[in-house]
């Protein structure tokens, strides 16, 4: 299990956040509140590792962002090259990353800040894609697919 080893740190991290709390020579009120933010923070981080223990293995092993939201395993594409908005999408892109390669339209992966203003003014000519597309194909093939 991937994650294994991110619990485990958690858990040294809780460990050595209660030895500096049991330290009576820090008894300092702002050092104790840090202290006590820090295993607010260290809870909360294991909570969510354990609730949603899938969608972060699957971000970290296979760098897949089901939502397609993690800006740094999505890219945006086009998606239609006939779609009427197309062109409003080319307009709107603030980066200029929507690019004419000879009558076909393309996105320079190395322009777009995934600000998704194409998605919304085109949703059918423009998608989000996996950036990562052959993890996905080792995983297909892993899997059986
Ligand atoms: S997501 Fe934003 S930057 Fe990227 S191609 Fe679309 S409009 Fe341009």
């Amino acid at each position: 299990m991937a994650l294994e080893v991110y619990f485990e740190g958690v858990d040294d991290l809780v460990d050595h956040k209660n030895t500096i709390a049991k330290d009576k020579s820090k008894p300092d009120a702002k050092y104790i509140a840090a202290v006590g933010s820090l295993c607010d923070a260290l809870t909360t981080i294991k909570t969510a590792l354990k609730e949603f223990t899938a969608e972060f293995e699957e971000h970290i092993v296979q760098k897949r962002c089901r939502a397609g939201v993690c800006h740094g395993l999505i890219a945006c594409a086009v998606r239609s090259q006939t779609d009427p908005n197309l062109a409003a999408a080319v307009a709107i892109c603030p980066t200029n990353a929507i690019e004419d390669q000879r009558g076909e339209f393309t996105v320079n992966d190395g322009l777009c800040i995934r600000c998704n203003a194409c998605r919304e003014v085109a949703p059918g000519a423009m998608e989000v894609r996996d950036r990562f597309p052959a993890r996905e194909a080792v995983a297909a093939a892993a899997a059986g697919g």
